[in-house]
């Protein structure tokens, strides 16, 4: 049991990101201070949506310099705080040649870097990590060795390498080294939340997060007018930020809790759209078939093997243990997938048609 002081500041990492802003707006909005931790403080653009919150909420959010590859950078933001949220890690999936530099390095030695850093600030009682429904299963063809294709708590990744999906071995190797970090000590506790692929409106146009390119590619035309049957947990982003602060003030809260919202294939996803917004945009209505996928792979920035390994095989989670134990209400997939678009739309992402 750890119970948190509501009135003590709150330390989110990557402040800015794309998760970490709804964290940000959710924690001011009830009240708490926060200590956002970002590469650039003084940076002309991409910070506007925290000026914007600080202005709303005036002397409770504040700004700090912070690097994962910075050894102790994010001590200073951390004294006083009893909550850590650790956002920050690279999301991206493509457009780099060294996973390890891009990947894997800032995962693993920006976690260390925190956690240890919690281990020298006296006033720290739990972090919430950001890990990821990736840290739990490698390729979609694992769900063929567990019990009706549904993946848990208990399961870890097992399966992802450096050079094969290294996203999903970076959050593995980063979420493993917090556990390990977590049990050398006694003061602080460690609740971890794992999502789906999270989608859903965001509060800035600078997130760098692979959720904007995957949405852009069901949208914008390179899944018109077949996507291939790929399932994954999907999860909306101000759901997941209700996770993190409802994981941060639970006392009981306790291990790993996976957040989705359900597990759909890109085609429901394009279905779903397309019955809110008609046939005006490209937005898949058939499946493509694995061979030409696999066929084309490369030019869509994606390995045969992924591919192999990935496309077809029935692949779910279960959430149930963040709705029991958090309290966890999902919104539904049309609504997240259906908000996202619009705001697409809205900002000239994507071209309104009729
Ligand atoms: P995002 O918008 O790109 O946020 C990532 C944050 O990490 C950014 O604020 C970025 O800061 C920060 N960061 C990256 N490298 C850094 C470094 N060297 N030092 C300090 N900060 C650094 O992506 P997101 O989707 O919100 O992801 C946030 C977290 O959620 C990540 O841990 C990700 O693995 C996890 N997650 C995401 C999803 C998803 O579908 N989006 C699903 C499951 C888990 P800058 O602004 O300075 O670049």
């Amino acid at each position: 049991m750890t119970t948190i002081n509501p009135k003590a500041p709150v330390l989110v990492t990557g402040a800015s990101g794309y998760i970490a802003s709804w964290i940000v707006k959710y924690l001011l909005e009830a009240g708490h201070t926060v200590h956002g931790a970002v590469r650039d403080p003084a940076k002309k653009s991409g910070l506007e949506h925290l000026h914007a919150l600080s202005k709303q909420h005036p002397d409770r959010l504040k700004l700090f310099k912070a690097d994962l590859l910075v050894q102790g950078s994010y001590d200073a933001a951390m004294e006083g705080c009893e909550l850590v949220m650790h956002t920050a890690s690279p999301f991206v999936i493509s457009g780099f040649s060294d996973s390890m530099e891009a990947l894997v390095r800032p995962a693993l030695e920006g976690t260390r870097n925190v956690l240890e850093g919690a281990n020298r600030v006296s006033s720290v009682k739990r972090i919430v990590l950001t890990s990821s429904v990736v840290a739990i299963h490698g390729d979609n063809i694992d769900s063929l060795n567990v019990p009706n294709n549904t993946f848990t708590e208990e399961h870890w990744n097992s399966t992802s390498t450096a050079d094969h999906q290294p996203y999903p071995y970076s959050k593995t190797v980063a979420e493993r080294e917090a556990w390990a970090i977590n049990s050398k000590q006694s003061r602080w506790d460690m609740v971890t939340i794992n999502p789906g692929l999270v989608l859903g409106p965001t509060l800035t146009k600078s997130s760098d997060s692979a959720s904007m390119g995957i949405m852009k590619q069901l949208v914008g035309g390179m899944m018109f007018p077949a996507a291939p049957h790929l399932q994954m947990g999907l999860v909306d982003v101000r759901d997941v930020a209700t996770a993190h602060i409802k994981a941060g003030y639970t006392s009981t809260a306790k291990g790993r809790h996976i957040t989705s919202a359900g597990n759909p294939t890109m085609l429901q996803l394009g279905k779903l759209l397309r019955k809110r917004f008609g046939n005006k945009y490209l937005f898949p209505f058939m499946q493509a078939p694995k061979a030409m996928i696999w066929l084309i792979a490369p030019l869509a920035g994606m390995t045969r093997k992924y591919i192999s390994l990935n496309v077809g095989y029935p692949t779910r989670f279960d959430a149930s243990k963040s709705q029991r134990e958090l309290g966890m209400k999902y919104r539904t997939t049309e609504e997240t997938v259906c908000d996202h678009f619009q705001q697409m739309l809205n900002d000239g992402v994507i071209k309104r048609r009729g």
